[in-house]
C-alpha cells in the first residue's frame, strides 16, 4: 500500500493560501459565465488572477496540457481545453477546474456552474454530484478507511440513477499536484489506508447522467461521455485535522463551500430540498470572504 505524506500545519496553511487563490478564481468565474463568453477568455482571466496573487497555474504545461483551466462544457467530463473558438450557449453546464502553485503548494478546486438557465435534468446532476461531494467529505475522519470516501460518493450518486466515472480518480495533494493515495469514486466501504491527520486529499468526483464509459479526443486531453449524456465535476482539496474534515481555501460555513458565489449569487442551482440536506452548514453560515 502507498502511503500519504502527512503534512505539517505549517504546509497545511501553504495548501490552505493556494486554494484561496483557487476559490477566488473559481468565484470569478461563476460571474463571468454567461451566454456568449468564450473558454479561451475565462482562461486568460484565470491565468491574470493567478499571476497578480503570486501564484503559477499548475496545469499549464502540465504533460503539455495547455491552459491554465480546464473547461469542460455538457459532455465533457474533464480536461476540456480552452479555446477562442468555444462559446458557451445558453443552458450548457461547464465544469472548471483549477489549479494553483503558491509558496510551492498545489491548490486544487472544481466546480460545474450552469450556463443562464440551465434544464431540470441538468440541475438534478449538478445537485447530486455537489451533494455526493458533501457525502465523501463527512467520511474523511480519523480512523476510517480510504473507501469509504469513494463508497460515500456511489451510494448518493447511484441512487439518483447518475453513474460515477471510474476512469479518473481524485489523489493526494501537498507539494504536488498529484501525490497518493489515489480516491476513486466508488468502492467497497473499510477497505484501503487508515485516514489520520495530516492526509489531504484532493476529492473529486465525476458524475454523468447516463453511462459511465468515458473516451478522449483525439487532441489526447478532452474526456467526453461515450453516450454522449451530460457529466459534472466538483472538487475540493480537504485536509484531515484533529478536528475533522477541513475544506482548503474556504472557511467553516463558507456559503461557497454550499455553491455559491462570494457575491451570495448561487452558482449551483441547489434548491431548497437539496439545501435543506446540507442546513448544518448552512445554519452557521457567515458573510463570504472576498479574496483575491
Ligand atoms: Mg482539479
Ligand atoms: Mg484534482
Amino acid at each position: 500500500m502507498t502511503m500519504p505524506i502527512l503534512k505539517t500545519t505549517s504546509e497545511l496553511e501553504a495548501l490552505d493560501r493556494a486554494n484561496r487563490i483557487v476559490h477566488a478564481v473559481l468565484d470569478e468565474m461563476a460571474l463571468r459565465i454567461r451566454p456568449g463568453v468564450s473558454t479561451a477568455e475565462l482562461d486568460q482571466v484565470a491565468e491574470g488572477m493567478i499571476r497578480d496573487a503570486g501564484g503559477v497555474p499548475a496545469f499549464l504545461g502540465y504533460h503539455g496540457f495547455p491552459a491554465t483551466l480546464c473547461t469542460s462544457v455538457n459532455d465533457v467530463v474533464i480536461h476540456g481545453i480552452p479555446s477562442t473558438s468555444q462559446i458557451v450557449q445558453e443552458g450548457d453546464i461547464i465544469g472548471v477546474d483549477c489549479g494553483v502553485f503558491l509558496e510551492g503548494y498545489c491548490g486544487d478546486s472544481a466546480r460545474t456552474f450552469t450556463v443562464g438557465e440551465a434544464s431540470a435534468a441538468a440541475t438534478d446532476l449538478l445537485e447530486v454530484t455537489r451533494a455526493s461531494l458533501d457525502r465523501a467529505i463527512d467520511a474523511v475522519q480519523v480512523g476510517r478507511r480510504l473507501s469509504d470516501i469513494g463508497h460515500a460518493v456511489q451510494t448518493h450518486v447511484e441512487s439518483h440513477g447518475f453513474s460515477v466515472v471510474r476512469d479518473f480518480v481524485g489523489h493526494g495533494i501537498g507539494s504536488s499536484m498529484h501525490e497518493d493515495p489515489q480516491v476513486a469514486n466508488y468502492g467497497r466501504p473499510g477497505r484501503g489506508l487508515r485516514l489520520e491527520a495530516g492526509i489531504v486529499l484532493a476529492i473529486e468526483p465525476m458524475v454523468n447522467a447516463g453511462k459511465r464509459g468515458v473516451k478522449t479526443d483525439p487532441d489526447g486531453w478532452t474526456a467526453r461521455t461515450k453516450d454522449g449524456s451530460l457529466s459534472a465535476h466538483f472538487e475540493f482539496s480537504v485536509a484531515l485535522t484533529e478536528d475533522g474534515p477541513k475544506i482548503l481555501g474556504l472557511d467553516p460555513g463558507d456559503r461557497r463551500s454550499l455553491g455559491y458565489n462570494a457575491d451570495g449569487q448561487c452558482a449551483v442551482p441547489i434548491r431548497l430540498a437539496a439545501a435543506s440536506q446540507v442546513a448544518g452548514q448552512a445554519s452557521s453560515a457567515q458573510p463570504a470572504l472576498v479574496t483575491g
